[in-house]
């Protein structure tokens, strides 16, 4: 059974680039009916923080990306990594070092003014003497010093390393027993059972010390599958600015979790030419060994352009659930439909979805200048007001069309092009010169509401 994972350091939101491999290891395993599990990698306790961790727990809950089973948390399992490390040392595969940091610091010093790799010089790894007193040791793993250390990657295809060009006898318990990163994920990593790791590519450079550790205790590797960075328009790595933000702040920006995970799935990973991929689509078609070996682009317009399409393809009602997070109760507006058909094809966000209803929602209390020059020339309030006549005398109107037969009566009667009529009408409905369909404004606001709009106007205009 493939089982893949999510390893997240709680020392910030979750950024989109997590989010992403977190995707990829969900979609991986669904593809195989496997499990995608959560670590909270929370042992830095300086730098994480609870809030993080139930961050990246509400972002996934958002997105809907279910992980199996329970969530482990590094930080309660001191004693377990505290098994593995006396196993090593039982073993002579790791040992005690006393150094002390002056040393330490005295031997790094002489390594960069010799222009050397600064690493540990390998001064207890053989040690049987007494140790220096009141010294508290650091444990070293025992590391192959010469050699090659080959990464199998799914995606890079085989990454060698040379040891002596990257390792040393790294330290994987610190004076006061705390298990250090490399060795905790690798512990973790096997001990849960998975079996496909997928990374951002910023993590290559630790595997070859990870794979010692899968060494020394007679482990077998997992796949590794190192995942290009995403890097901005300008092939930089994505910063701040371009988006590499809190997850759930799409969500505010009124990004659906369906765009933003068809967003990302394309970032790094492609299928033919296929731009809209449903979740089912992604659980069946996605392959890590499909990841592109370069960096992918970041590209908000790809983002708007999506978000637009499942805006557009959302139900109405869902929609009018989805608005309440902008303080817009629509769910049982009478003419929620006609709004929400006229609106969706607009909108790039659900945000701006909400800002176009407001917009027509709210009664106009002042009309924009420019617009009321260019629209209320000539016999315009004269139309305007034939118009508003004419609705006040005919019964119920529901539909866009039943408006716009009136509109039409009203040009022929006058005598005058639609624009005569168009221009101002819009001006009075919706202050502007710029918004949707009017005989859907007409229809979303109603007789009553759309009469009270072109008095209001002539009033103020004339
Ligand atoms: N905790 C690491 C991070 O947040 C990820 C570790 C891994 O995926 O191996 O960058």
């Amino acid at each position: 059974m493939v089982v893949t994972r999510f390893a997240p350091s709680p020392t910030g939101y979750l950024h989109i680039g997590g989010l992403r491999t977190a995707l990829f290891s969900y979609l991986w395993a669904k593809k195989n009916n496997g499990e995608f599990v959560l670590r909270i990698e929370d042992t830095d306790k300086a730098r994480n923080s609870e809030e993080a961790t139930q961050a990246i727990l509400k972002a996934f809950e958002w997105l809907g990306l279910e992980h199996n089973g329970e969530i482990t948390y590094q930080s309660q399992r001191d004693e377990v990594y505290a098994k593995y490390i006396k196993q090593l040392l039982d073993e002579g595969k790791a040992y005690k070092c006393y150094m002390s940091k002056e040393e330490l610091t005295e031997l790094r010093e002489t390594q960069m003014a010799n222009k050397e790799r600064t690493k540990y010089n390998g001064k207890y790894r053989d040690f049987d003497g007494t140790p220096p007193e009141g010294a508290e040791p650091v444990i070293r793993i025992k590391a192959p010093l010469t050699g090659e250390i080959l990464v199998k990657d799914g995606v890079k295809g085989d990454v060698s390393f040379q040891a002596q060009d990257i390792l040393d006898d790294f330290v994987i318990a610190r004076a006061d027993g705390a298990p250090t990163y490399n060795f905790v994920v690798a512990i973790d990593d096997h001990l849960m059972g998975i079996n496909e790791v997928i990374r951002g590519d910023d993590h290559l450079s630790n595997t070859p010390k990870q794979i010692v550790v899968y060494n020394a205790l007679g482990w077998d590797l997992p796949k590794f599958y190192h995942v290009p960075m995403i890097h901005n328009s300008a092939g930089k790595k994505l910063s701040k600015r371009d988006g590499a933000t809190d997850v759930m702040a799409y969500k505010e920006m009124g990004y659906t979790p369906e765009a933003l995970l068809n967003f990302l799935v394309r970032l790094g990973w492609s299928y033919g030419d296929q731009e809209i991929f449903s979740m089912d689509e992604m659980e069946n078609l996605f392959s890590p060994k499909d990841i592109n070996k370069s960096a992918s682009i970041y590209n908000t317009e790809k983002l708007d352009w999506l978000n637009a399409h499942y805006i557009k393809n959302t139900p109405n009602s869902e929609l009018a659930e989805l608005l309440t997070q902008y303080d817009l109760v629509l769910t049982s507006h009478d003419k929620k439909e006609i709004l929400l058909d006229e609106l969706k094809e607009r909108a790039k966000t659900l945000k701006e979805l909400a800002t176009l209803t407001k917009e027509i929602l709210t009664t106009p209390t002042s009309y924009d200048e420019k617009a009321v020059k260019k629209a209320f020339k000539g016999n315009a309030i004269e139309v305007i007001n034939t118009f508003g006549a004419k609705l006040s005398a005919c019964g119920d109107l529901h539909l866009p069309t039943d408006y716009h037969a009136i509109m039409e009566e009203t040009i022929t009667e006058m005598e005058v092009g639609f624009g005569k009529i168009g221009q101002p009408l819009r001006v009075a409905l919706l202050g502007k010169m710029t918004g949707p369909g009017l005989d859907s404004v007409m229809a979303i606001l109603g007789k009553e509401e759309t009469m009270l709009r072109i008095a209001n106007a002539i009033t103020a205009n004339s």
